[in-house]
């Protein structure tokens, strides 16, 4: 009893040193750069678009009176850019999902004080995680900040396709009015079969909130099969083979993550599985669709529209096919810029989620383990692939 005491007591005591130390390696200034997107008036006029460069996540006051330098920027592409001529001796970087930083294999081998990459938000598919795991990088996001926020509109997209919303709207707009136009291509979601492909937080919200709908069947997808309380609670049914799986569904709705598993996922092959007249909505990550595969299931009719507000490259191009695909009746296309998860509710509570993180590093304390990504081990997390 004593001696366990005793070891106890010596291992309290290497654990304050460690932590002295580590903290007198914090307390010394660090470079924290952030990687952020433009919010123009709109931030000048709204303090709560805490995602913008203007409004740096709230952190400047708080990360400078600490002692460690903050610099925000929206450049991030190429050699010459802000992100990469500063990475090379940053402590710290953050970047968003909504004007990804990407945090290549090569830009990190330039990175000689990297120690930790932020997402200020959900998912960290910018960074090369293979890359940060040989490197010992550490990679945190702010996990569950905004799926509520992905979860509502993902359900809003669902009902604006199946109803035929925008073009009504647009009649409207030009001061048309002829009922049978959109009429025509307009559905009711109940009895319909819904299915998501991933049924983490965000695809489990959904299907959460479609369930009123009396849908006829609600489905997923996923490699990491839900526990069955929770199947019978949200009263879906589990299909195993994604071919299978998109063959039973009218609509389709993405809620995976990016990785080399889910990348290119939704192609011509796999779409030629899916009903034709079917929709498809993907508020995950542009790059797991294939932008050309899309819209031309979209233009021949055999998805009836497609919406999201992602894209695989963002900012999206001028020319981006996905931003004037329309079905043969001048519908089915559902596009917004990426800004699902960024509501205002959703920036307070990752700009927050950032916040604890960074004090969690620097005082030496540890991290909400949903938050890891890439932890001192690895991988820490099941959701980026089967490995
Ligand atoms: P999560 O980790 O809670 O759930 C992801 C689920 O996807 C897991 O259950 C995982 O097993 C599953 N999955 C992974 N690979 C799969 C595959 N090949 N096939 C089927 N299922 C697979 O994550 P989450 O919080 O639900 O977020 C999911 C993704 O949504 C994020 O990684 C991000 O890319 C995206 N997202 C987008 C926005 C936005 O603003 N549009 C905001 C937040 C998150």
């Amino acid at each position: 009893m004593f001696a366990r005491a005793r070891t106890g007591a010596v291992q309290a005591s290497i654990r304050t040193a460690q932590a002295a130390a580590f903290n007198k390696q914090a307390s010394r200034d660090m470079k924290v750069l952030a990687i952020l997107y433009k919010g123009g008036e709109a931030a000048k006029q709204e303090p709560r678009l805490l995602g913008t460069v203007e409004n740096e996540l709230g952190l400047r006051p708080w990360l400078e009176s600490q002692g460690h330098e903050y610099l925000v920027s929206d450049d991030k592409e190429g050699y010459q850019s802000f992100l990469h001529k500063n990475i090379t001796d940053a402590d710290i970087v953050i970047t968003t999902p909504f004007h990804p930083g990407y945090l290549t294999r090569d830009l990190l081998d330039t990175a000689q004080n990297l120690k930790l990459c932020v997402t200020a938000g959900v998912g960290s598919d910018h960074v090369d995680l293979n890359a940060a795991v040989e490197k010992g990088l550490e990679v945190m996001e702010v996990t569950g900040s905004n799926v509520v926020s992905v979860a509502e509109h993902v359900v809003m997209s669902i009902l604006l396709l199946v109803r035929n919303f925008v073009p009504a709207h647009e009649m409207i707009e030009r001061g048309d009015w002829m009922v049978s136009e959109v009429a025509r291509n307009a559905f009711d979601l109940e009895g319909k079969v819904v299915g998501t492909i991933g049924a983490g937080r965000i695809g489990q919200r959904v299907l959460q909130r479609l369930r009123p709908f009396n849908c006829k069947e609600l489905l997923y997808y996923d490699y990491n099969g839900l526990p069955q309380e929770t199947e019978t609670e949200l009263g879906v049914r589990r299909v195993a083979d994604l071919e299978d799986f998109v063959a039973q569904c009218d609509v389709v709705t993405v809620n995976c993550p990016l990785h080399e598993g889910t990348r290119d996922l939704v192609n011509a092959d796999l779409l030629k599985s899916f009903k034709k007249g079917s929709w498809l909505v993907n508020t995950a990550r542009g790059a797991i669709c294939n932008a050309e595969d899309v819209a031309a299931a979209v233009k021949s009719g055999h998805l009836n529209g497609y919406a999201g507000d992602v894209w695989n490259v963002q900012p999206a191009p001028k020319e981006h096919p996905w931003r004037y695909m329309k079905n043969a009746l001048g519908g089915g296309n559902g596009m917004v810029p990426h800004y699902s998860g960024t509501t205002l509710d959703a920036q307070q509570r990752y700009a927050a989620g950032t916040k604890q993180i960074l004090e969690n590093f620097f005082q030496g304390k540890p991290q909400e383990p949903a938050n890891i990504i890439i932890g001192n081990k690895g991988y820490a997390t099941k959701a980026y692939g089967q490995r």
